[in-house]
């Protein structure tokens, strides 16, 4: 059974490798099957395909597109993706352009709280991408405002603390739609993770279901055992494909390793399978 991992970041966005160093570290950790998901973008899936080739593995170009659903921000994953396809580029650029202004907005907010140059601090751990929160997390931390990422979103970046910005990220239809256009699969990210009741989650589901969305992350980087098989059952009963992704950000998450995403659950539809991969045709032909 080939390994796949549909759910990763570069320094396109928020992780720390590029996409050579990721594909490369993905190969060694034993991933036959990668997805390049940086935040809403997918300038860094031209350099993955190629270290993707040279390292023979699968490449399937991804993106996760941010969402608001109410109050909530909610990661759908696109997989499959035609990078060129107008209406996600310009759906995506759209994201980036609230990005930038969100990031000067909540430069500003911290400025209010006594930490200045908040803003330039972020852009360096941007690196020339669209700069994010967890930018200002790592800018926060090296200048000794919380001792670790963890800590530093808690008391600054999340909802109620003085660096939060509210989302005003894309319709969940929306972000469907744009995967769609482009040929790609939708899953709702790491579901999991959302502060949501279980009412909630199965209105999300419902919601998501509704707009023609595609599956579910079953298993990922930030859910626990309990929610695997929790998300499996929930999966099958709305209809859903289930994926598996962890979520890597870096080697600076040391909790989260490539290669290292255990199977989905028994009875699991998985998104990838009618994926006609190079990988599994390789192998037929010898
Ligand atoms: P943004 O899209 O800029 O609002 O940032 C969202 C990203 O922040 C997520 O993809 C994670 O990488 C990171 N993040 C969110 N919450 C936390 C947290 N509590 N601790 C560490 N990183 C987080
Ligand atoms: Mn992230
Ligand atoms: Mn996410
Ligand atoms: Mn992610």
């Amino acid at each position: 059974m080939p390994h796949y991992d549909l759910h990763t970041h570069s320094i396109y966005s928020d992780g720390t490798l590029t996409p050579r160093a990721l594909v490369e570290r993905a190969r060694a950790g034993g991933v036959d099957v990668l997805a390049l998901t940086d935040h809403d973008v997918t300038d860094g899936l031209a350099e993955a395909r190629t270290a993707a080739l040279a390292a023979g593995i699968e490449l399937i170009p991804g993106v996760e597109v941010s969402v608001t659903w109410g109050t909530q921000t909610v990661h759908v994953v696109g997989l499959g993706v035609a990078a060129d396809e107008p209406a996600l580029q310009a759906g995506l650029q759209g994201l980036r352009t609230f990005r930038e202004w969100r990031a000067e907005e909540i430069a500003r907010r911290l400025a209010k709280q006594g930490i200045p140059e908040a803003y330039a601090g972020a852009r360096a751990h941007a690196k020339g991408s669209s700069v994010g929160r967890t930018h200002f997390a790592r800018f926060l931390v090296d200048a000794g405002h919380a001792k670790d990422l963890r800590q530093v979103f808690k008391k600054f970046l999340v909802r109620g603390r003085p660096g939060y910005v509210p989302g005003q990220w894309a319709e969940l239809s929306q972000a469907v739609g744009w995967i769609h256009a482009a040929g790609g699969q939708a899953a709702i990210a790491h579901p999991a993770r959302y502060t949501l009741s279980a009412t909630r989650l199965r209105k999300l589901l419902e919601e998501f279901k509704a707009c023609g969305g595609d599956g579910i992350e079953v298993v990922s980087g930030s859910h626990s055992r309990d929610d695997y098989f929790r998300l499996a059952h929930l999966a099958t009963q709305f209809g859903l494909l289930a994926s598996a992704g962890s979520d890597y950000h870096g080697p600076e998450q040391p909790w989260i390793e490539l290669g290292r995403l255990p199977a989905l659950p028994d009875g699991c539809r998985p998104i990838w399978q009618d994926w006609p991969l190079k990988l599994s045709l390789t192998a037929v032909s010898g």
